[in-house]
């Protein structure tokens, strides 16, 4: 099996033999004599492609694993049966790229921290359908990272070579590299910049680009608190830049709507909120004062009904009636057959109205002494007629 991959990552085809064609655990498997296809290792997913045979014959390449640590066989699985034989071999380019620009930028972005804080890389997953997540072993403030993140991208501005090299084991053990695991055999460096003084240089088996010029752009989007150091998610290239103008579309979306320029938008939602927290407080004070005056001249129990009454008032309202009436006091809001309600006294127990409710209306909820709340699928008449006489 010859790694095509590893010293020509932008070959996007080849002829390769098909030396092997079965079935594991319900799934269809080939073997080739050679390939471009990465197999799903060190934290990276395994490239899709197809493989072309006779007369166009087309199989889809689903996957690839390698059988052993050794790392010197792998199996490829396909969505239909391949006769052994030539074929051709042909790589998603698109997927490819877009994972050698992230995986390449992940090299820049660990290498920078490591050369700054001295934190290894301790777990590294290459996602397609969000970002790469990339664990160090030791804690960064966002400002620290938001440095890293300028200095990873001054490298890319650089266009620095990516290249890679397989020392002979005297040569290692006398140079210094990041390697996130012990490595069994031949061992792959991938170094960035000049060979006698590089910017980093890291043990990995993956496919990169060729400078760093092609990661394009490196964003960090989320860190938080990982087993005693932080989990980083960033993105590159075409990825980073899909989702930066997602997210663009969304700001400018948003100052659309509240038609003022992107530096006012904070303030002008700063406000929003202020005035929404005022008229907030003015609504339930409104309510406070209107279920106080209905109450004052109904019969006892004092009971409040209101459809519109937001539920941020319900126990302010409580406790105003609660302070009116030596009695029970309650609050029901909503449509007439489906009420949420709060029940309360400043002398008698609560309880034994969540127990007369639960029984004669099938309500839930319940509570302390002084006071119950729930939910009730009853009318209003229906419910007065429950409590009248408490
Ligand atoms: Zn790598």
């Amino acid at each position: 099996m010859i790694k095509l991959y590893e010293k020509q990552s932008y070959l996007r085809e080849c002829e390769a033999v098909v030396t092997d064609c079965f079935t594991k655990d319900g799934s269809l498997y080939v073997r080739l004599d050679r390939t471009i296809l990465f197999p799903e290792e060190g934290g990276q997913y395994a490239d899709l492609g197809e493989l072309v045979y006779g007369d166009n014959n087309l199989v889809r390449v689903l996957g690839g694993e390698l059988t052993d640590k050794s790392g010197s066989d792998i199996i490829y699985r396909v969505d239909k049966e391949v006769p052994l034989g030539e074929v051709r071999c042909i790589l998603d380019w698109d997927l490819r790229y877009e994972r050698m620009q992230n995986h390449s930028g992940e090299h820049v972005l660990t290498g920078t921290i490591h050369n700054e804080f001295g934190y290894d890389n301790v777990g590294f997953h290459l996602s397609d359908d969000g970002p790469v997540t990339l664990d160090m072993n030791g804690v960064l403030t966002w400002e620290e990272v938001m440095e890293m993140e300028r200095k990873a991208n001054e490298i890319i501005y650089n266009n620095l070579p990516i290249t890679d090299s397989y020392p002979a084991s005297g040569e290692l053990a006398n140079m210094s590299y990041r390697s996130k695991i012990e490595i069994e055999g031949q061992v792959r460096l991938i170094t960035i910049g000049d060979k006698d003084n590089p910017v980093d240089v890291c043990a990995c088996c993956a496919p990169h680009v060729k400078t760093t010029g092609e990661i394009g752009i490196i964003k960090v989007i989320s860190m938080v608190n990982w087993k005693g150091g932080v989990r980083i998610s960033m993105l590159a290239g075409r990825r980073a830049l899909r989702y930066i103008n997602d997210r663009f579309d969304i700001i400018r979306n948003v100052t659309e709507r509240l038609t003022t320029s992107f530096d006012n938008a904070p303030e002008i939602i700063d406000g929003y909120k202020k005035e929404i927290g005022e008229s907030k407080v003015l609504i339930n004070k409104a309510y406070v004062s209107l279920a106080e005056a209905v109450c004052k001249f109904s019969d006892k129990p004092f009971i409040f009904f209101d459809s519109d009454c937001p539920l941020s008032a319900m126990k302010n309202i409580l406790s105003a009636l609660i302070n009116i009436t030596d009695g029970y006091a309650g609050v029901f809001v909503g449509e007439d057959g489906s009420y949420r309600y709060m029940i309360g006294s400043k002398y008698k127990d609560s309880r034994i109205v969540a127990s007369l409710l639960k029984e004669k209306l099938d309500a839930r909820g319940g509570g302390k002494i002084d006071s119950i709340q729930g939910q009730v699928a009853a009318c209003k008449d229906d419910i007065e007629k429950v409590l009248a006489g408490l």
